[in-house]
Order: structure tokens, then C-alpha cells, then sequence
């Protein structure tokens, strides 16, 4: 409904930097795109959040049933055990750790305590959303830096670190360009960057990466202190419903972190679930593997049907379509939900999750009428 504009409303005192954000548009759900266009939800693929396909493993549903008992308690709002788990295997310790409501909450709260409105936040074109969102809810400006190869453009971003600057992100691997950057580039830039700057490197994808080439970047932290990582429990470990993540930084940024979060952030059954699935190291191996086999059956299918997509260190890969609102919409209907990433100034590409074998057949085929239908629509 249309208010008449001279009727004060609570909405025009909202800052201006809050009524400007673009609201974030996620994948599309299964039961929306049933109801939408009246199919079985069944019958319906998504490959369009990143998400394991595998499902959760037998061990973390066995922690969630348990905990599922003590539903009436408020969770440890200091996460004593997984803390005390993820310092073990960081070798960092529990106070250098924060836990988030998902990762998201790890990169809100480092704008929340750092960002004044008019601060600086450097961050490349084409990088995670989530950075420009929390940036702009902060007041602060966000300083987006042109990429290179669709990747990040670290001697620019360099650059562009100036004395307002107090927050500079980078995803590696970045979503949705999928592009990665070797662990010795990336700190030589951490080592550039001044001690009073926050670095929040986001590894979000790391374990999809051969062993060989996986980040050890917490182990940096005691050399610059500035150096924030975050990691989720969402993609390799098939826990993206719970929103489980953290961030290891130095104890005293770690302390301010703490002091601007939520006392209960995390939930029980996401710490239960999250404290079992980092002991269940097969999983996220075997989840690996499913992710590479599957990479290269996408990229072969894509190659087959001609089509440009960008080398990806991800479980996703990002490829381009002339019309690919089109094909989009065609997927749709044939139930197939990628990811449409216009938002990201990338209106002729479409990114697709590596999903199971047969859903990754599925998607092919499916693509390769949609791009047969879009086609023939341009001849006409
Ligand atoms: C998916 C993703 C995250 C993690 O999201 P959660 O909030 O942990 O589910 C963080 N960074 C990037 C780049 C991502 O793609």
C-alpha cells in the first residue's frame, strides 16, 4: 500500500545508509520454485547455494539428536568445547577464537566493532556480497577495487589502502568467480598491509582445495595481528541450516569482537552438530573428492556445449550464457535452481554448485535444452 509521503513514517529516519542496501537475493528454495511453478518439490534440484550435496553426516545427526534433548537451556554462550576442539586442531588459542551465527556473523561483527560511518572498507569488484552488505550498514564506504581476471587484484588493493582504511577483505577462494589465490601471494600481502588495518581473509572454501594446497594463514597470526580468518561449518562440513562458523584473530581483537556479538549467537544443536563434524575428518574428505570428481565433470559438459566458465577452486563454477536470464528461467522449469549473479554485476553469467554425479548430469542436459530453446527464441 502507497503512503501519502506527507504522513510521517519511522522509515524516513532510518539512516540513508540503511534505506540504500540492496536487499541480498540468496538461492532460490525448493518449495518456492514448486509453488511458483506447481512442481513436485521432489523432483526439484538446487544447485544454486553452494551447499553439500551429500547431506549431513550419520555422526553430526547422531550429536544433533543427542543435544536435541536439552532443548530448554540456553546454549554456552562462550562455546566452551567447540572452542576448545577448534583450538586443538588450529593450535590457536580458545580466546583467539570467535563463533558465529555462520561465518556471516564473524564478517558483521568485525564491521560492527571496527566501521564507523565514513571509515573505509577495501574490497575487490566481484567478491562475496556479504562485504560491500555489512560494510554499507556500518555507514562506513565501501572501497571496491577493480579485479583482475575476475579475481582480486591484490597490488590494487594495495594501493588503495589509505588512512581511512580500516577493514580489507579477501575470499580465497572468492565466490562466485571461484578464483584462488596461493598462500604465499596472500601473505605477502597481509605482511604489506599496515598493523592497524584488519585483514579478514575469508576461507569460507578451503577445504575444497587439494591438502597441499589448503591455507595455514591462522598460523600467521602471531606475526600480524591485524589478521582476522574466517571459516563455516556450511559447505565442506554440510551444516549451512545450523549457521555455524568462526574467526580466529589475535586475543584482543577477538576480545572486542566478543563484546559487540549476541550473548547466545550460536545455537546448541549448531554447536553439537559443528563439535562432530570436525572430528568426522572422512566426511569432509570424501566431500572433497565428490567436489573435484564433480568439477570436472561440469567443466567437460560446459566445455561440450561451448560454453566460457571461469577455472574454479570452489564447489560452484561460474560460466557465461548470452541470455542467461532466459536460461535461468528455462532451468527453472525443467527444476533446476542455479544461482543468477546480476546483483554482482554479472548479468551474462549463471553459477552452478557442484552437486551429486546424476545431479550434475541433470543440470547438463537440462542446460543444453535451455540453451537449444533460448536459441531458437533469438532466431525467431
Ligand atoms: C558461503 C560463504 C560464506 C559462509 O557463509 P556462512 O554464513 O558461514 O554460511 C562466507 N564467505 C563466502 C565467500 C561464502 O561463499
Amino acid at each position: 500500500m502507497n503512503r501519502p509521503s506527507d504522513i510521517p513514517s519511522p522509515v524516513q529516519h532510518a539512516p540513508e545508509y540503511v534505506r540504500a542496501i540492496a536487499p541480498y537475493v540468496g538461492g532460490k528454495p525448493i518449495e518456492e520454485v514448486a509453488r511458483e511453478l506447481d512442481l513436485d518439490p521432489a523432483t526439484i534440484i538446487k544447485l544454486a547455494s553452494n551447499e553439500n550435496p551429500r547431506g549431513a553426516s550419520p555422526r553430526v545427526q547422531a550429536a544433533i539428536a543427542a543435544a536435541a534433548a536439552e532443548l530448554t537451556r540456553y546454549p554456552d554462550g562462550n562455546g566452551f568445547a567447540l572452542k576448545a576442539a577448534l583450538s586443538k586442531r588450529l593450535r590457536v588459542a580458545p580466546e583467539q577464537i570467535v563463533l558465529g551465527n555462520g561465518s556471516n556473523d564473524v564478517l558483521e561483527l568485525v564491521t560492527q566493532a571496527f566501521l564507523r560511518p565514513g571509515d573505509h572498507a577495501v574490497y575487490s569488484q566481484y567478491a562475496f556480497i556479504v562485504y560491500p552488505l555489512a560494510t554499507q550498514a556500518r555507514g562506513a564506504v565501501g572501497i571496491e577495487v577493480p579485479a583482475k581476471d575476475y579475481g582480486h587484484d591484490l597490488d590494487a588493493m594495495q594501493h588503495a589502502i589509505t588512512p581511512q582504511t580500516r577493514v580489507v577483505f579477501i575470499a580465497n577462494p572468492n565466490n562466485p568467480t571461484g578464483t584462488w589465490l596461493a598462500g604465499d601471494v596472500v601473505e605477502r600481502f597481509v605482511a604489506a598491509v599496515p598493523r592497524d588495518v584488519i585483514v579478514v581473509l575469508d576461507e569460507a572454501y578451503n577445504e575444497f582445495l587439494e591438502p597441499s594446497e589448503q591455507s595455514r594463514s591462522t598460523t600467521w597470526i602471531s606475526r600480524y595481528r591485524n589478521l582476522v580468518v574466517s571459516h563455516t561449518f556450511s559447505k565442506a562440513h554440510g551444516l549451512a541450516a545450523l549457521r555455524v562458523g568462526y574467526g580466529v584473530m589475535d586475543a584482543a581483537i577477538a576480545d572486542l569482537v566478543n563484546r559487540v556479538r549476541q550473548p547466545f549467537n550460536v545455537n546448541a544443536l549448531a554447536q553439537a552438530a559443528a563439535l562432530a563434524a570436525l572430528d568426522d575428518e572422512q566426511y569432509v574428505e570424501d566431500s572433497r573428492v565428490l567436489n573435484r570428481d564433480g568439477m570436472r565433470q561440469l567443466e567437460n559438459g560446459l566445455r561440450t556445449l561451448g560454453l566460457r566458465f571461469l577455472p574454479s577452486r570452489g564447489n560452484f563454477v561460474l560460466f557465461e550464457t548470452r541470455d542467461a536470464d532466459a536460461v535461468f528461467q528455462s532451468l527453472l522449469r525443467q527444476g533446476v535452481i542455479v544461482r543468477p549473479v546480476a546483483n554482482y554485476n554479472l548479468p551474462t553469467w549463471l553459477r552452478v554448485t557442484i552437486g551429486t554425479a546424476p545431479e550434475n548430469e541433470r543440470f547438463l542436459v537440462a542446460l543444453g535444452k535451455a540453451l537449444d530453446a533460448s536459441a531458437s527464441t533469438r532466431a525467431h
